[in-house]
């Protein structure tokens, strides 16, 4: 089945210059590259993004992490890939989501690492499912950021602005 996914090269990537390896082992797969930028993290997005932990200990250390507290600037890369399996496709080559247990061919494997802390450190994020893909990529994507139509849109005006919003 063809379908869309959200990548996110993180900040610890980022910091260690992994981005081209990261992109040219995603480019191995033949997945359509449909949505990219550069993002300056806030506080919400971080804590929507990561809602389903909320809960957990390591809570407050994650967001820091996704905000590149740890890592010299608030930056990551988002990107929006499409094409068969790609949710299977990308979560296999990021690797297992503890860095140690990642087989050391993957993504995370390579470069991740678990901090004094216990944070996973892991490089890179992909959704996991079709449904946290399509939450997340009207999270961080507006529907004219994307060259492909994914999901259901509306036409809000705001003034003599006209523009194109999640449905
Ligand atoms: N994480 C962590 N410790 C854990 C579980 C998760 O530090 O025990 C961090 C890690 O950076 C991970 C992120 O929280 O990538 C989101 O966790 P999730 O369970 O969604 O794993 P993922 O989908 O990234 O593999
Ligand atoms: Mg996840």
């Amino acid at each position: 089945m063809e379908e869309a996914v959200l990548v996110l090269i993180k900040p610890d990537a980022l910091q260690k210059n992994l981005t081209g390896d990261i992109l040219s082992r995603i480019s191995s797969t033949g997945l359509e590259i449909i949505g990219a930028k550069v993002v300056k993290v806030s506080r919400e997005l971080a804590e929507t993004h990561y809602a389903h932990l909320r809960d957990k200990p390591f809570f407050e250390d994650v967001i820091d992490y996704i905000c590149g507290k740890q890592h010299g600037r608030n930056k990551v890369i988002a990107l929006v890939y499409y094409g068969e399996d790609a949710i299977s496709k990308l979560r296999a080559l990021a690797g297992k989501t503890n860095p140690e247990e990642a087989d050391p061919t993957t993504i995370r494997g390579a470069y991740g690492r678990i901090t004094t802390k216990g944070v996973y450190e892991n490089v890179v994020h992909v959704s996991d499912s079709p449904e946290n893909a399509e939450k997340e990529i009207k999270l961080w994507f507006s529907p004219e950021e994307l060259i492909i139509d994914l999901y259901p849109t509306r036409t809000q005006v705001e003034g003599s602005r006209v523009h194109k919003v999640w449905a």
